[in-house]
């Protein structure tokens, strides 16, 4: 480290895409990009102690602000030595700014000018999160890489909603806490409203944050689905010289098309030297499309949210493991998987005869609500993550696409040619 709280190194270029292979260092180590950081929400990647989520390949994880500073509170984290050594995670930490929670999961939420109150979901109390606030959250965590508090909108206009076939409660009720506010929703004026806080907001956030010797900050691009709003957005963010940079906003209801038309769109906006990440996305598609784009870092809580409800990634789809048809199937969960669950013997975790967990047993501890069933397939998604993510940064080596895109079928419909 010479200096400053992050480095970022470019080893090596795709020839014929924008992906390119990198290492980023921090105060708490290195890892390596394209990145794929599992989520612990809550200071813990669900049921998976941080030895074995080391073990699936991960190099650093985010945690969610908005619920640590609710419980147990940053203060006490603090006081015990900050985030890394509070959870045990001897690597790198990004935390969110707390703001993508506040706006989506509270019941009650008003943004204004200055920042957003929210009904606390732990206690009903009422919170307020402002740049200031959300800087001296993040400062008292300690997390490597932190994010500045940027303003939410709805990502798409009711209109659009109503004719999409597809209903998903959190974009309309995201929609419809946003309209209650005012008579007459214009979706054009709040993303216009969001853009400009969210600039106002990062201004605010860099003044505030006390630790930029050894916490980089990150600045959000926002702009919905909408290609000039998200350049708008873009240019403004990025004069502001921060460590890194990312895109908000994305895979919170949109289609495939579309976020692949504002990732493609956005990340080339993004300063070619510094990180760029693509907050909360997603499937393989989604990951392999914007890696294609430039995009370095990515986080998503599908691993461990799937895998707690037995579906478990495979290089050719998801499979439900509930399903009956794996009531007595012998096979791994994915045949040529060198995860715990599906090859425990490359850790050492001798079973009888070096043989893996069966669909049959995991199935049978879904059935039974034992609490392994669930651990299993997580620990098996997170490592399919990380080998897909492993195989991309092979590829921007060799540059074979359509070699990767056979290897992982899933991720076919991201693949442009
Ligand atoms: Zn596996």
């Amino acid at each position: 480290m010479n200096g400053g709280p992050l480095e970022f190194h470019v080893a090596a270029r795709s020839a014929t895409t924008r992906a390119r292979l990198g290492r980023i260092t921090t105060p708490n180590g290195s890892f390596d990009t394209p990145a794929f950081m599992p989520v612990g929400t809550r200071g813990t990647v669900k049921g998976i102690p941080p030895n074995l989520v080391l073990e699936t390949g991960a190099q650093i994880v985010l945690n969610n602000t908005y619920h640590l500073m609710l419980r147990p509170g940053s203060e006490l984290i603090a006081r015990l030595g900050g985030v890394h050594r509070f959870m045990n995670w001897p690597g790198p930490i990004l935390t969110d700014s707390g703001g993508y929670q506040a706006f989506s999961l509270a019941q009650t939420n008003k943004v204004d000018a200055d920042g957003v109150t929210f009904k606390s979901i732990v206690d009903g109390a009422m919170v307020r999160l402002t740049p200031e606030r959300a800087m001296q959250v993040q400062n008292q965590l300690g997390a490597d890489i932190i994010m500045a508090l940027d303003d939410c909108p709805p990502s798409i206009s009711p209109d659009a909603i109503a004719k999409t076939q597809r209903r998903d409660a959190r974009l309309e009720g995201a929609v419809r806490r946003d309209q209650s506010r005012r008579a007459g929703y214009d979706h054009e004026a709040r993303l216009n409203e969001a853009n400009e806080r969210t600039i106002r907001w990062l201004a605010r956030c860099k003044v505030a944050h006390t630790r930029s010797a050894d916490q980089a900050l990150f600045g959000i691009i926002q702009g919905g689905t909408d290609l000039a709003k998200r350049s708008w957005c873009a240019e403004r963010v990025c004069a502001i010289d921060l460590p890194g940079y990312a895109i908000g906003g994305v895979a919170v209801g949109e289609s495939l098309e579309q976020i692949a038309s504002v990732v493609s769109h956005t990340a080339p906006l993004m300063p070619d030297d510094k990180p760029r990440y693509l907050m909360g996305v997603g499937y393989e598609r989604d990951l392999l499309a914007a890696v294609l784009a430039g995009v370095d870092m990515f986080d998503c809580v599908l691993p461990t949210r799937n895998g707690r409800n037995a579906n478990a990634f495979t290089s050719g789809g998801q499979i439900r493991l509930r399903n009956s048809s794996f009531v007595a199937d012998e096979s791994p969960i994915e045949q040529g998987c060198d995860c715990h669950a599906c090859d425990p013997g490359l850790y050492g975790w001798k079973t009888p005869d070096g043989l893996p967990f069966t669909r049959a047993y995991v199935r049978h501890l879904f059935m039974a609500g034992e609490m392994l069933g669930p651990i299993l397939v997580s620990l098996h998604n997170l490592r399919h993550f990380q080998r897909f993510m492993l195989d991309i940064r092979n590829t921007i080596r060799d540059d074979d696409w359509p070699g990767l895109v056979g290897r992982w079928p899933v991720s076919a419909a991201g693949f442009p040619g």
